[in-house]
């Protein structure tokens, strides 16, 4: 049995392009107990390539977090499939709001040690003693209270292009960071109301669960992350507290919730919000780039790019043996240079 793609990345995609049906995007997660991750890892594999589903899908000891592309036919099978498997009865789907169903282009199901690389040794302390979850409505009067402290609980590229009004965005490009960070940062305010959100909730749910263990007296989180507040506030047309883009992890990169660009193009400083990884494939940085300096850098995040950018193969491949290194995926934020 193959439990692998074989075709290379570019004939997926376009593959996926010549699709000719819609697909749902969309997410979960749940933390339970799997035995074995490895066999449970196959049973789901199995039972979602026959549906043609592509997505990204972590399976652990401490439970599974996925975010996936479902062919719009194939939707109710699928549902059908979750609620018949071991673990994954009434599990709540975060569909995301703005999607082309693009947003995947294979399907990878992973066994990994934990669902979130958090940093945290999880027998040191409760777990399950997680904040109170709080609506979109809840979360927005939460907002108004003058002593509320807002904690974006994401990395600094998803916070640069989107967050709530009077969030406080740390600095870090990991969630291992992001705990230490925000734990000593919030140091003297153990009494106050904490309101902390991500993209789907399922960083907040140990995050909570580690702040109360520190001893923080008030701490909330916004229930099914930044795309479920999207979808609520669309249906119950309740004020929009979120400005700007929600960043996601998949082809989309950015979900747009408010109209607001909140971001500069990292060469120019002129507001742009349109993130991309440079083209320069031994580079590959994430960053932010306006249309005009786009078409000046070729897609690339500095001249030095655009110039390898233009290298034959043979050069590439002397200059990654000159740096020692395999071509890899750097995520790493960095600031506007005029800044
Ligand atoms: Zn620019
Ligand atoms: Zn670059």
């Amino acid at each position: 049995m193959i439990l692998h793609n074989r075709v290379n990345r570019n004939e997926l995609r376009e593959r996926l392009m010549k699709e000719p049906f819609h697909r749902v995007t969309l997410s979960f997660y749940r933390y339970f107990t799997i035995e074995n991750p490895e066999e449970y890892r196959d049973q789901l594999y199995v039972m979602w390539v026959k549906w043609s589903c592509f997505g990204r899908i972590y399976v652990a000891r401490e439970g599974i977090n996925a975010q996936m592309s479902i062919p719009e036919h194939h939707f109710d099978a699928f549902k059908e499939g979750l609620q018949s498997f071991s673990g994954l009865q009434d599990m709540p789907l975060k569909i995301a709001v703005e999607d082309d169903g693009k947003s995947f282009f294979k399907l990878d199901v992973k066994v990994r040690s934990k669902i979130v690389a958090d940093g945290l040794n999880d027998d040191a302390f409760d777990t399950s003693n997680v904040g109170n979850h709080l609506t979109a409505e809840a979360f927005n009067a939460a907002l108004d209270l003058p002593e509320t402290v807002v904690v974006d609980m994401r990395n600094a590229y998803e916070s640069e292009v989107g967050h709530f009004e009077k969030a406080i965005c740390p600095p870090v490009d990991t969630f291992r960071e992001e705990l230490p960070w925000v734990a000593s940062e919030l140091a003297d305010k153990k009494d106050k109301k904490i309101l902390l959100y991500c993209t789907g909730g399922i960083r907040c749910e140990k995050a909570s669960a580690y702040l109360k263990h520190l001893g923080f007296q008030d701490v909330n989180q916004l229930h099914g992350g930044i795309i479920d507040y999207a979808r609520q506030i669309k249906e119950k047309g309740l004020p929009n507290r979120f400005k700007g883009k929600n960043f996601v992890f998949d082809e989309r990169l950015g979900e747009r919730i408010s109209d607001e660009v909140i971001s500069q193009c990292h060469q120019c400083g002129e507001k742009s919000d349109r993130q991309l990884n440079c083209a320069n494939a031994l580079c590959h940085t994430l960053f932010i780039q306006c249309e005009k300096c786009a078409a000046q850098y070729e897609s690339c995040c500095s001249s030095d790019c655009q110039h390898e950018l233009h290298l034959n193969e043979d050069e590439k491949h002397e200059l990654l043996k000159l740096r020692g290194m395999k071509p890899f995926r750097r995520t790493r934020h960095f600031k506007p240079l005029n800044s």
